[in-house]
């Protein structure tokens, strides 16, 4: 129990100033800052190895959210310039944070499935983070995956790009790789096979957050532009019709749904 509150507060100690400037660059607004503080402590509970996978996320997804930022602005697929909100961070991070938890009860285990699964999940958030922000650079149009024929804009839930698949798969494998090099360091074995098992699962996450996306996500319609959007309000100013899809399953909930079922997958696999 004391290791957990020592754990806890190193997590915390670390998380600060990287909270902190995060907030400062306006990389998140201060609610999200203080929830990801919050979820730094809590990474840190069964051991550094699944802290480290959040900070190569943090870190790497934060860096690509800046690539480009003025040509996604312009295509509307640009984070807010006041960063991203807490139900971003929770949609991202709540699920790894569950399974950390799960992993700190499960003590005396050096590869315990939860912690396994919580970074098979960090990994596929960055996937879908890589796959958003590098695809949004794409010159060709994203495809919405069960239904490529619908015009869609950049940055809509469900699409996909080459170019954005490609940096999904490099989005996750950065966070297994980060994992196994770490390993002996972070006190967890994982082996090889564990490690391409680890980014593999990523990579599926992230399909499976597309699919989701395309299959469920609310979808409107602009009548001005002619384009499928996340959006209710079109950055033109008009307001939206739904077109496809369920109200209630916005971005942050699809998130949720697909990195609720990479979890699951995860601890089965490695349980
Ligand atoms: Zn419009």
């Amino acid at each position: 129990m004391q290791n957990l509150a020592w754990n806890f507060a190193a997590g915390l100690l670390v998380g600060l100033p990287l909270a902190a400037l995060a907030y400062r660059a306006k990389a998140l607004d201060a609610k999200a800052a203080l929830l990801s503080l919050l979820l730094a402590g809590v990474y840190m509970m069964p051991g550094p190895a699944v802290f480290a996978a959040a900070l190569t996320f943090f870190l790497s997804s934060s860096a690509l959210t800046r690539l480009g930022y003025a040509a996604k602005e312009k295509m509307g697929a640009a984070e807010s310039r006041k960063g991203r909100g807490a139900a971003q961070v929770l949609g991202a991070g709540g699920v790894a944070a569950l399974l950390s938890l799960l992993a700190a009860a499960t003590p005396n285990e050096r590869s315990s499935p939860f912690a396994l699964a919580a970074i098979a999940v960090l990994a596929a958030s960055n996937a879908d983070t890589w796959a958003a922000e590098v695809g949004s650079l794409s010159k060709s149009k994203p495809k919405l995956v069960l239904n490529p024929r619908l015009p869609i804009e950049p940055g809509t839930s469900g699409g996909v790009t080459l170019l954005g698949e490609a940096a999904s798969v490099a989005g996750s494998a950065l966070v297994a790789l980060v994992a196994w090099a770490l390993s002996p360091l972070l006190g967890v074995s994982i082996n090889v096979y564990q490690a391409a098992l680890l980014a593999l699962l990523g990579w599926a996450g992230e399909l499976l957050d597309s699919v989701v996306g395309a299959a469920l996500q609310a979808k409107y319609f602009c009548e001005s532009c002619g384009v499928y959007t996340d959006k209710p309000v079109h950055r033109c100013g008009s307001r939206t019709k739904l077109a496809h899809g369920l109200r209630l399953v916005t971005n942050e909930v699809t998130n949720v749904i697909a990195t609720c079922a990479t979890a699951v997958i995860a601890v089965l696999v490695f349980g």
